[in-house]
């Protein structure tokens, strides 16, 4: 029987999540979406009702406001939370889930406000009171943290006994032939790009100069492009889940004319989370910057090209060393047609759902907070082909670091 889901945050993530949990009606039976802005609830509504036939309802919320959500959610009594705002709001979205004896999902970890941080420990925190209330938290259930961590969790169970070097491989090629935005949420995006780069290997932490690893990598779907070795938050729940990893690192491309910008932006400061005063008031530089950009919402119908993420496993089965590369290519127009969002978007939408869909049907529901490889991979890999991110493994002797700079 389907149950009813509350989605909060009604940006590119959001709009994806709501068209695919209308596509499913048989396991989402209600949909509320909620957001600060109503208007832009009510336009994705309205999407979705052309799109599939199907009425989602809309509401108001601020989720740094625990009351609000609470009263939110007693009157709405939802099954579940999908938590596709900013990572700003996990915490106060777990509090009222905690308060109201509602699931939660969520795709970003938390992160404070004020300072440029992300990890679990703060959500890892709450792990005995979901358990205690019977109620489950499932971190991360976008693309990468998200599908990554699937792909992980699959290739162990398949593949390896050992995961000795693990390598996360994520390309946009897509191009929306602007000089400069971002993707999905300009704010956290240039946060988690400008901090030092970081990799776990043999149980510590090597940290790196922003960007200053880098390798040609040939992404199937899009042609060779640069990719950076940044810090990203599933390898801090990954190390300690797989078996026998000496190290796990995290890629991401980068075109030339966005790290000119970027460049640009921190030289001037405006990439800055420290408040100025401007005219008598505080302003955040960052925040600022975020008003000027494109909404990376806006980028979905003039964005072509693809989306390739990854995993690079070199381990070993029964004794034999082997190498195993799974990845999916996912197109931005047919995203658009299919959504109204560009694939960065998508690819965080579906996985939300496809979570989403594991807790309703019990195959994933488990008391607790938890990461999306502790669970068992094989529904949710199904579901990738199903919902319109099929998958790929293949056997590969590709070895990052003899690629060309
Ligand atoms: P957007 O900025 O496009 O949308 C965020 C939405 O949240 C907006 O509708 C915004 O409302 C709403 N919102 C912000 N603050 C509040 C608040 N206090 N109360 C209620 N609503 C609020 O972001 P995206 O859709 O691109 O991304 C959504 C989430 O997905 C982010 O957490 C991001 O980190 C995560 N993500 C995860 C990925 C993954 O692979 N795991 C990849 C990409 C994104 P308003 O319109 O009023 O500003």
């Amino acid at each position: 029987m389907g149950k009813k889901v509350l989605i909060i945050g009604a940006g590119g993530v959001g709009r994806v999540v709501a068209h695919k949990c209308a596509q499913n009606p048989d396991v989402f039976s209600e949909i509320t979406l909620a957001s600060r802005t109503k208007s832009k609830c009510d336009r994705i509504a309205a999407e979705v009702k052309e799109r599939t036939g199907r009425e989602i309802a809309t509401a108001t919320v601020d989720a740094d406001s625990v009351p609000e959500l609470v009263q939110l959610f007693e009157r709405e009594k939802p099954f579940m939370v999908i938590h596709v705002a900013l990572p700003y709001q996990d915490l106060t979205i777990m509090d009222a889930c905690l308060e109201t004896g509602v699931h939660y999902l969520d795709t970003a970890n938390y992160e404070p406000r004020d300072v440029a941080k992300f990890e679990y420990k703060w959500q890892w925190a709450y792990r005995e009171r979901f358990e205690s209330a019977g109620l489950m938290a499932l971190l991360g259930s976008g693309f990468d943290p998200g599908v990554t961590n699937v792909f992980c969790a699959w290739l162990q169970k398949h593949e390896f006994d050992t995961m000795d070097f693990v390598d996360i491989l994520d390309c946009n090629g897509g191009d929306h032939g602007l000089p400069f935005a971002t993707n999905f949420n300009p704010e956290i995006n240039i946060r988690e790009i400008t901090q030092n780069g970081r990799y776990w290997e043999n149980g510590r932490w090597i940290e790196t100069k922003p960007m200053e690893m880098r390798h040609t990598f040939d992404f199937e779907g899009v042609g060779p492009r640069r990719m950076y070795l940044l810090y990203h938050e599933e390898i801090e729940s990954l190390v300690q889940h797989l078996n026998g990893v000496r190290r796990m690192r995290f890629w991401m491309t980068f075109g030339e004319s966005y790290l000119k910008h970027l460049e640009v932006i921190h030289n001037l400061g405006l990439d800055s989370i420290e408040p100025i005063d401007f005219k008598g008031r505080k302003i955040v530089p960052l925040e600022f910057l975020k008003a000027l950009l494109p909404d990376p919402a806006s980028l979905g119908p003039r964005t072509k090209g693809k989306t390739n993420i990854g995993v690079i496993v070199r381990g070993t089965k029964d004794g034999q060393p082997k190498t195993r590369y799974i990845y999916n290519i996912c197109d931005h127009q047919e995203a658009w047609r299919e959504t109204g969002a560009q694939a960065v978007s998508y690819t965080t939408g579906v996985p939300a759902m496809i979570g989403a869909k594991q807790m309703i049907e019990g195959a994933w529901m488990r008391p607790g907070v938890w990461n999306m490889e502790q669970f068992d991979p094989d529904p949710f890999m199904a579901d990738l082909n199903r919902y319109g991110l099929p998958w790929k493994v293949v056997e590969t002797d590709i070895d990052i670091d003899a690629l060309p700079e």
